[in-house]
């Protein structure tokens, strides 16, 4: 058994500097810490590949780390990555886009402690990744706090609390007691052959709908972008009371992509429940059904890298490339 660790930065990696906590161990000095050591007949191998808060973290950054992680392929049996947690779901998620199926499981984790503080969460949820790396389930995934989710459904919903994750729309794939490994549920991805995709578009925006935005300053917002997202509220819609978003948003979708998701934390958005949602879906919106946040703006970066026809972008955000998106959507309980 040969396992990969791949450093990024983030806490994990981090000690007190004179200017606040800074990443600055390799991987050998976090193992080495941790008490991290190869099982008999296994080798654990590590690459410093960046060493930087994930604040810093640029999405010419997710394919420096996909390649490195899609050349490790044939050698591994198992790939672990640590990373800042702040933008470590959008890693994950882009990840999970720009390498498709990963044939051993490829593992993100991080820590709201830095590894050099007494009570650091660093060397559990170094545990927990390395335990699943062994596993041999193909894919790509998020291990913290002794949960596994997938990596296109993670967000992180505390900025203090340990238990910094959550899989949003979609159940824990597994969670280590002591020494076990137990699953509750095999992601079901799509299948193929591994490949590599290294063209993203970041040139995109994520505006959050708040009562009263006007279509001037909205369209002043996403001029300069080739792709949109909408937070809507709720379920989804686009206020046209008052303040006409709507047909702001029907001749902009004619140029560009505009996607909707919500502001809500679970359910995702269904624009055929209400009638203002059918009114975005007229002006040409593009659901994004029960994504994460973070899964939609990667997944619109990618498909730009595709094109920028818009049809070709709304056939692309509607089809299940990584597990980022249910193909049954449950109805309202
Ligand atoms: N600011 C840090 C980062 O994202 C926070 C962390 O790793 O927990 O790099």
């Amino acid at each position: 058994m040969r396992i990969l660790i791949i450093g990024t930065g983030g806490t994990i990696a981090s000690a007190m500097t004179e200017r606040g906590y800074k990443a600055q161990l390799s991987i050998d000095e976090i193992l080495d810490i941790a008490g991290i050591k190869a099982g008999s007949g296994e080798i654990i191998e590590s690459l410093d590949l960046l060493s930087v808060d994930s604040t810093l973290m640029q999405p010419e950054d997710w394919i420096t780390i996909g390649k490195a992680v899609f050349e490790a392929f044939g050698e591994y049996d198992g790939i672990v990555i640590t990373h800042g947690t702040d933008t470590l779901a959008y890693t994950s998620s882009a990840l999970s886009f720009i390498v498709r199926n990963p044939p051993i499981p490829v593992v993100l984790t991080g820590s709201m402690l830095p590894i050099t503080e007494p009570g650091s969460d660093a060397p559990r949820n170094l545990r927990t990744a390395v335990t699943f790396a062994r596993s041999g389930m193909p894919g790509i995934y998020v291990a913290f706090m002794d949960k596994i989710m997938l990596g296109t459904r993670v967000s992180k919903v505390n900025s203090l609390g340990l238990n910094a994750f959550q899989s949003i729309n979609y159940p824990d794939v597994a969670y280590v007691k002591g020494e076990k490994l137990v699953v509750r549920q095999s992601p079901e991805l799509p299948g193929g052959e591994p490949s590599f995709y290294p063209k993203l578009n970041p040139n995109v925006a994520d505006i959050r709908l708040t009562p009263g935005l006007s279509p001037e300053a909205f369209l002043a917002l996403v001029k300069a972008v080739n792709g949109v997202l909408i937070e809507g509220y709720g379920a989804g819609g686009i206020p046209y009371r008052g303040r006409n978003l709507l047909s702001a948003v029907s001749g902009l979708s004619k140029e560009k992509p505009v996607l909707m998701t919500t502001q809500a934390v679970y359910g995702g958005v269904d624009l055929t429940r209400y009638e203002v949602g059918r009114r975005a879906l007229e002006a040409g919106v593009i659901p994004t059904a029960d994504m994460t946040k973070e899964a939609a703006l990667t997944k619109l970066m990618w498909a730009l890298g595709h094109t920028k026809n818009v049809e070709k972008i709304r056939e692309i955000i509607g089809k299940n490339v990584a597990g980022e998106i249910s193909e049954i959507r449950p109805r309202a309980f």
